[in-house]
């Protein structure tokens, strides 16, 4: 980063620290300790959940951020849009509830399973429940929202189309990244590097991070078809296929159904020569027979057809000197229990809160990474949690083994005995059950 440029942050981070909160419009923004000036500047890799609300809250506090995204369009990326209270909560920690709850989203009401024709279990949640459970929104209209809010802060920049191609060091320690932009290769630097790009991360990869694998038994092929006439609203349905495997079939924001057909690995390859049309035929008849005929009609009207190479890994460092990996890029997460969203945005509130105090200190390198440190320190717990639970489940998704076909067989019985009734409420109780107390504190 050019001196110039440095000293213009600085200077606007002088001005911000002493006048009034420009466009700082929540409380959560002016809470925490008197702001000061501050120098430090960061460079944030990927402007997915982590890296979009972390750019938010740290420009929202003066730090200069400058987030590079290699789409100009967030639509172009895919991920998850299911929010589980959990994801919900740091939103409106940051203060953005209300933008939140303006935002395209459907709110899950009912949940039932079905084998063939058969109901097997059906809950619905609570009318009072509603605004506390699982809400499917639009990614890219959260993306959008996140930097447009950032956007109101001087010292928050963002490029879009820029793609990260490696990490540049100096004496051992990351000091920025090598970018493509329009062609051309340049170097930007910074006082400290987070990488939020995402499960494929290229600074993991440049940076020699290694991770623990866990193998996964499943992968997931996604689509969307309209919305049935005769669909509930706000109803999710997860069917046991026929041909093994779970189908999760729910209405998304956009009007449209989506589908999410969990099949052991390597199937989809025997599918996939038959095309499109062939393996929605194949689902039609795997499900219950009035979805299957809806399948059927709209086989030509299938849209996003994306195949989901499951991994569910942890890195075993975060960090490396003058960098920080949060969110996907440092724990992929499996789709089971649409954890990755929500898990992503706890990431960036706690990266904030240790990362922040340094920044505005004007902290050395060896704070900022001793910083970084405890981020990992205070998240690998939760997140490990959550994958156990994940690859546990991941059973139940390709439906073969003793235990899932007992279940079943059994959840009509624990239906009447109400074992099933919080099922549906505020996300899986297991999920909830790990969760560690987080608050926004700068
Ligand atoms: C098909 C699918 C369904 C899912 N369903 C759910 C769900 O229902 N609920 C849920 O909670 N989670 C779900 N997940 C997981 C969830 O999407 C991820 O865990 C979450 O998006 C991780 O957030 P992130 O910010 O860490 O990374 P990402 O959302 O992956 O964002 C990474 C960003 O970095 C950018 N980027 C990547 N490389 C570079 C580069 N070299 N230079 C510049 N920019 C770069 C990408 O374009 C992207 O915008 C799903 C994932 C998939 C793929």
């Amino acid at each position: 980063m050019a001196a110039r440029a440095l000293g213009a942050a600085r200077r606007r981070g002088h001005a911000r620290a002493r006048g009034p909160c420009r466009g700082c419009h929540t409380s959560a923004a002016h809470a925490g300790p008197t702001r000061r000036e501050v120098m430090k500047r960061v460079l944030i890799v990927g402007a997915g959940p982590a890296g979009a609300a972390l750019a938010y809250i740290l420009a929202s506090r003066g730090v200069p951020v400058h987030l590079l995204e290699r789409q100009r369009d967030f639509s172009r990326e895919f991920r998850g849009e299911g929010f589980q209270p959990s994801g919900q909560d740091v939103l409106r920690q940051m203060g953005l509830g209300a933008r939140f709850d303006a935002l395209p989203s459907v709110r899950m009401a009912a949940v039932s399973v079905w084998r063939g024709s058969r109901k097997l279990l059906s809950v619905d949640v609570p009318e009072q429940a509603r605004d506390n459970t699982v809400r499917i929104v639009s990614q890219p209209a959260l993306l959008e929202m996140l930097v447009e809010e950032a956007g109101r802060f001087p010292h928050f920049r963002l490029e879009r189309g820029v793609a990260v191609r490696d990490v540049v060091r100096e004496g051992g320690r990351v000091v920025g990244v090598r970018v493509e932009r329009d062609g051309h290769e340049e170097e930007l630097r910074a006082d400290f590097v987070i990488g939020t790009d995402g499960r494929n991360s290229v600074l993991r990869r440049k940076a020699g991070l290694h991770e623990d694998r866990t193998p996964q038994s499943f992968d997931i092929l996604w689509c969307k078809v309209p919305v049935p006439a005769f669909w509930r609203p706000g109803e999710a349905e997860i069917h046991a296929t026929t041909l093994g495997g779970l189908c999760l079939a729910f209405p998304s924001y956009d009007g449209m159904l989506q589908l999410g057909w969990s099949m052991r690995k390597g199937k989809f390859k025997e599918l996939r020569g038959l095309g499109v049309e062939a393996w929605v035929e194949a689902l039609s008849r795997a499900v219950r027979p009035e979805l299957g005929a809806h399948l059927l009609a709209h086989r030509g009207a299938v849209s996003h057809p994306f195949l989901l190479d499951v991994i569910c890994d942890r890195l075993v460092h975060w960090t490396a000197p003058g960098l920080l990996l949060i969110g996907d890029a440092a724990h992929p997460m499996s789709p089971v229990g649409g954890q990755g969203v929500n898990v992503a945005l706890r990431d960036a509130l706690v990266a904030a809160n240790h990362l922040f105090p340094v920044l505005a200190a004007e902290g050395s390198p060896e704070a900022l990474d001793a910083a970084a440190a405890r981020v990992q320190g205070e998240r690998l717990p939760e997140v490990s949690d959550i994958q156990t639970i994940q690859t546990r489940q991941a059973r139940f998704l390709v439906g073969t083994g003793l235990l899932p076909r007992l279940m079943l067989a059994a959840l009509p019985l624990l239906d009447k005995l109400g074992a099933t009734r919080n099922f549906a409420v505020g996300g899986d109780r297991r999920f909830r059950g790990v969760l560690r107390p987080l608050r926004l504190a700068v």
